[in-house]
Formats: structure tokens, sequence, C-alpha cells
């Protein structure tokens, strides 16, 4: 595909990539060769660095943004019988984590300019039963955090911030804007150990309680009996095996060192689409709020309609370049049509955004030709 001296071969080049170094590598063998593989002392020092990093009370590390998610709902307390509010257009797990407790998602549609969760869906979505709202910074804008408290007074809110780590809402820092946030150390997120997840709280009580709902309930550890030289330990709660293993954690630590920077090259690189696209008819960039900083795990755009979209989609993918579409909105997979009897027309606005938005190539180790590239692509098909 790539042959040397194939005229106009061009390198393929991915929606998203990790970025690793040799620092990386180092970290990770150093502890393959110590006494810990897991539940050691990486851990802790990774749910410190990264509760620092974000400004948060304390972090519980946890093996996928999925369990993060899991544990989030879990830590509320969230049964049979209660709902949670989820906005339609996310990745299925900010949904699914509902059902793995056993209570009900009700689906909320997006504001149309910035496909985030709409504070007015949310006050018309709120029952007696509902429990809590899972606000989803899309593509790492945060939400309205205020307007969502306006919207529902009282009701806890789980950040799903997987999109946005260094993202800042009027100067607050994602991470400390939810009673729980969730965050991804998938390779595709900002920064991340393989697999790996991460929540932060205020509430240190909320803390313990994920960091024995990652171990099957029980509450202490082997590492922390074998310091203490006792044997005896108690299963509190049906917990799971969650636990993120120490290399994993090496391997995030050694990356937090370098997040901030990462968070900055990515705002370079939406500056850069921002202004081949200002001007531009038949495509723009999501409108971003002025009392945010963005931390653009994607950069996505809006065209004119679905065949333009398609059109579009095809031609990038054929110029070899990674597009996709985030996300197909949850209520319509047919998972939850089947087993909740979701259809078509219950979140129209974020239905219709489905259809006419594309996620383009962003990721730090991206060029200004990359950009460059990606963006004269996109005009070849839209300003014609
Ligand atoms: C990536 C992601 C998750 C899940 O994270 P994993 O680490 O892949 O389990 C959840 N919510 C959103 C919005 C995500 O982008």
């Amino acid at each position: 595909m790539d042959e040397p001296g194939e005229v106009g071969a061009v390198k393929p080049l991915p929606y998203g990539r990790q970025s690793l170094d040799e620092a990386d590598v180092k970290a990770v063998v150093e502890v393959l060769e110590s006494d810990w593989l897991t539940t050691g002392p990486k851990v802790g020092e990774l749910e410190a660095s990264f509760a620092e990093w974000v400004g948060a009370t304390a972090a519980v590390a946890v093996n996928s943004g999925t369990a993060a998610l899991h544990a989030a709902v879990f830590a509320l307390d969230i049964g049979p019988g209660d709902e949670v509010l989820v906005p339609a257009l996310t990745f299925a797990a900010s949904a699914n984590c509902v059902l793995y407790q056993g209570a009900t998602p009700v689906f909320v549609d997006v504001d149309s300019e910035t496909l985030l969760v709409d504070p007015r869906a949310v006050a018309d979505a709120r029952t007696p039963r509902t429990r809590a709202l899972v606000a989803v910074d899309y593509a790492g804008q945060p939400c309205d955090y205020d307007a969502l408290q306006a919207a529902a007074p009282g009701l806890p809110i789980i950040s799903d911030a997987c999109h946005a780590p260094g993202a800042k809402y009027k100067g607050r820092a994602v991470g400390t804007l939810g009673d729980l946030s969730t965050f991804s150390l998938h390779p595709v997120k900002h920064f991340t150990a393989g697999e790996g997840g991460l929540i932060t709280t205020e509430d240190p009580a909320l803390g313990e309680q994920m960091r024995a709902f990652r171990n099957h309930g029980i509450t202490s550890d082997a590492r922390t009996r074998e310091l203490e030289g006792a044997w005896y330990y108690e299963m509190q709660s049906l917990g799971y095996n969650y636990r993120l293993t120490d290399f994993q954690c090496a391997l995030a630590l050694s990356q937090l060192g370098k997040l901030q920077s990462w968070v900055t090259r990515r705002r370079t690189i939406a500056g850069w689409y921002d202004r081949t696209f200002a001007n531009a008819p038949g495509i723009s960039g999501l409108t971003v709020r002025d009392d945010v900083e963005h931390a653009y795990h994607l950069y996505v755009v809006k065209v004119a309609s679905p065949s333009v979209r398609e059109r579009l989609f095809k031609h990038l993918r054929g110029e070899g370049i990674g597009v996709n579409v985030h996300y197909i909105p949850v209520h319509l997979h047919p998972f939850y049509r089947r087993t909740m009897g979701t259809s078509p027309g219950l979140c129209p606005i974020a239905e219709e955004a489905h259809e006419r938005i594309l996620s383009l190539p962003m990721f730090p180790g991206m060029t200004e030709g990359d950009v460059r590239r990606v963006a004269d692509a996109c005009l070849s098909v839209t300003s014609h």
C-alpha cells in the first residue's frame, strides 16, 4: 500500500494515536522487574498524582473507563427502580453502567450547537425516581455544569470526563465539576495505560467505597494485610475485579508527566482546523462556548446533509485518513431498541446530528502538514 517510490503514496493517518517514548517503556520494565505486578505501590502513586494533577481530593484507579463509570454508579448507591439521565449522543458505556447496577438509563437530548447534554431536556426528564445525571463532556468540551445544577437542583452528577482531562469550565478543572468524574486510559484517549480508568471525587468516603468495589467489595487489599501482618478480611458488598496492574499504573504515571503539553498540542491542532473551516461554506467545527477551555479528544465537523457526510467519509477513508462518527445515539443500538423499546424520534437533535458529523484525526503527534492534508481533503468535497 505504502510502497517506496509509488507515486502519490502517503502514510495512512489514524483518527487517534497514543504517544509513547523510552521513559514510558523504562517505567513499565522497572515494575515488571519488581515484586508487585498488581495491587502494589504504583496504584496509590498514580491515584495521588492524578488527584493532584486535576486538583481533586481523591482519585481511584480501575482497569477501564467503563469500570470507572460502573464504580461511580455503585458509589451513589443506585439500583433497581432508579433512573439515571444519560445524553443520547455518547459512547454506549455511559448508559451501560446504569444497567450494570440494575437501574434504568433515561435518554436525554443534546444541544444542537455543542452536542452537549441540554439542561432543559434534563429538567424535563427528571422524575421522583431520577437518582443521577451522567454529564458527558463530549469531544472534550465541558458541559454547562452551572446550568445543569440549576435545571436539576440537588441531583448528583457523574461527570463522564473520558474526553476531557485538562479541560476547564469557568476556570474550574474537569474532574472537580461532578460529584464523581470518570476518565479512560485507553490508547485513543489523552494518556494511556493500555487499558485503564480513573475516578476523581471530593468525597474520600466515596473513594474508599470504590476502592473496595474494584476488589470484590473486600475492605483491605493483600498488600495492606501483608504490611500489617494480618490475614483477616471481609467482603462488605458485591464488588468486581476491576484492579489496574502496577505496570499499567507506571505507564499512566509516566504519561501523566506529559499530559499538560499534549492538551496544549491538541488545542494548537484544533486552532489550525478552526482557521481552515472558519470561512469555508458547507463545513464547520462545533460551537465552543467562551467560558470553557476545550481538551479536544475529538475534532468534530458538521456538514450540510447526511449525503455529504457519506461522501466526505468515503473520500477521506479513500485518502488513508482515519475518520469516524461519534456516535450512533445509544438508544438506536439494537440492544437498547430490543430491551428498552427505544426508537427514532426519542432524541431528535442527537439523531439528526449523528448523520451530519465526522471526527477528523486529532492526536498530539500530528503535524501542521497532516492537518493541512486532512483539511484540504475535506474542502475538496464540501466546496463542490
Ligand atoms: C472511552 C469512553 C468510555 C469508556 O472507556 P474505556 O476505557 O474504553 O472503557 C466511556 N465514556 C466515554 C465518553 C468514552 O469516550
